[in-house]
């Protein structure tokens, strides 16, 4: 059995839907099929909320025909089933007799929110449940909200992961004994109350996640729009390559500079369930994309050379003499006061340098830091991080890494935390050289076969570098 979820991209209009209808009908295996909502669903759900917060009922009514146009243009293109089609009306019906509702009450619930907002995955779940039939599937429609239980926290809700499973086991069970695929909505859920929740933004692919190490997947499909995750940003690295696999701390890292991925959180339960998760693009269903393990055998490599720009370092120098304690944690607690998350780190006897890449209490900070240190601020920096399993196991990473980058100002250099990332700070002037430079040393020619892929060749599957 495998899960496959489809990102709100996968599913924006007809055609993708009858693209992601073949892919699912392709296959042999038992199917979960995740949804999300159509693309730019839930921000115009999130749109009507805010608009009701400020009492304006008439913009709201405005929005929700523009959500309701948008789901009749993609079903036209779809030939659904009369019952499908009145239960899609009466949502809407519902919808719209709830935001008034809400407009005569002058207040608006987290209660009513979830109501709102889970109306995204509950039409495209139904909707794309219907494609699949067409496409000549034994597929059956799920509602999520009977096997997904959480707490009542609206809009941000906890999953109850013994019950849901429980529940999520038994539901499935039975509908595998009469089809082959189970159709449903991630994201949405239900309180102990039968009342209707959401998980918080992005939730469908942790809903995915959980039902995989729910029902021991044999693996985890993550369909998006994207090839997988590439060695560098393309943009910067013309011959950038996909990386075929990674292991999941390589892609936790990956995640901070915002590689195009799943968010570690989110696929956590399946990775630690043992379960492969893949992530695809359906647009290009052929190529066999990125696989995330929990362990990977070929740790000898790096995997990616990824950088961060807008970072600012903070030295801080402290005022007393050699030998006191207690310095490291005073500077720390001016962050942890003004909320402001430090990401590298780095120290010495006397003096610590630090970065963050939000600097709205910078000056706050500062303030409170020169209390007791001596502080410099330098703005405009850059990290620009290696990545990968090899640098714990490979001795020679760092000396060629550091050799490449002969002329760049190096002003922190960070290794060893998580052992499977060396980050350095450098000036945002230089980025463009030593990523490119670091890209040529590391990913020219060598990494073994069946570990990248270039994009020349995405679409031709088979040549590997
Ligand atoms: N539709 C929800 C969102 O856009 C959940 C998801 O797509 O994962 O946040
Ligand atoms: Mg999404």
């Amino acid at each position: 059995m495998i899960v496959m979820k489809f990102g709100g991209t996968s599913v924006k209009d007809a055609e993708a839907i009858r693209r992601v209808s073949a892919i699912v009908a392709n296959r042999k295996d038992k199917r979960i099929v995740v949804v999300s909502a159509f693309a730019t669903v839930t921000n115009s759900l999130t749109g009507i909320i805010e608009l009701l917060k400020k009492k304006n009922e008439a913009k709201a009514t405005e929005i929700l025909g523009r959500v309701e146009e948008f789901h009749s243009i993609i079903i036209s293109g779809l030939k659904l089933s009369r019952e499908l089609n009145e239960f899609i009306d009466n949502k809407f019906k519902e919808l719209r007799q709830l935001v008034k509702a809400i407009g005569c009450l002058g207040e608006i619930t987290p209660k009513s929110m979830d109501m709102i907002l889970s109306a995204g995955e509950i039409l495209s779940s139904a909707i794309v449940g219907g494609a699949i039939l067409q496409a000549g599937c034994k597929a059956v429609h799920a509602d999520s909200r009977e096997f997904f239980i959480t707490d009542s926290n609206f809009t941000q809700a906890e999953v109850d992961q013994r019950l849901s499973g429980q529940l999520a086991i038994r539901k499935c069970g039975e509908l595998f004994g009469i089809c082959d695929v189970i159709v449903c909505g991630g994201f949405i859920a239900s309180d102990e109350s039968g009342r209707t929740t959401t998980m918080g933004r992005g939730g469908s692919d942790y809903s995915a996640s959980l039902l995989a190490s729910f029902l021991g997947a044999d693996k985890l499909e993550i369909w998006t729009d994207v090839d997988g995750i590439m060695t560098s940003d393309p943009r910067i690295v013309k011959d950038a390559k996909r990386i075929l696999a990674l292991s999941y701390a390589e892609a936790a890292e990956l995640a901070y500079f915002g590689a195009k991925v799943l968010h570690p959180k989110t696929i956590y339960p399946a990775v630690k369930a043992d379960i492969p998760v893949v992530v695809l693009n359906s647009f290009k269903p052929e190529n066999s994309g990125t696989e995330i393990l929990r362990q990977i055998k070929n740790t000898k490599i790096i995997k990616s050379i990824a950088f961060r720009e807008g970072i600012t370092v903070i030295n801080v120098q402290s005022n007393r003499m050699l030998g006191a304690y207690g310095f490291l944690s005073e500077v720390f607690d001016v962050f942890r006061k003004y909320k402001t998350s430090v990401d590298l780190v780095t120290t010495s006897e006397v003096s610590i340098s630090l970065t963050i890449d939000n600097d709205k209490c910078l000056g706050n900070i500062v303030e409170e830091l020169e209390v007791f240190s001596k502080v410099v601020v330098s703005s405009g920096r850059t990290i620009v991080s290696s990545i990968g399993e090899g640098i714990r196991d490979t001795s020679g990473i760092a000396a060629r890494f550091f050799g490449v980058l002969k002329g760049i100002n190096v002003s922190m250099v960070s290794i060893g935390a998580s052992e499977v990332n060396l980050s350095i700070i450098i000036n945002s002037k230089d980025l463009r050289k030593a990523v490119s430079m670091l890209h040529e040393e590391f990913f020219s020619q060598e990494s073994g076969p069946g570990i990248f892929q270039g994009i020349r060749d995405l679409g031709r599957e088979g040549k590997s570098y």
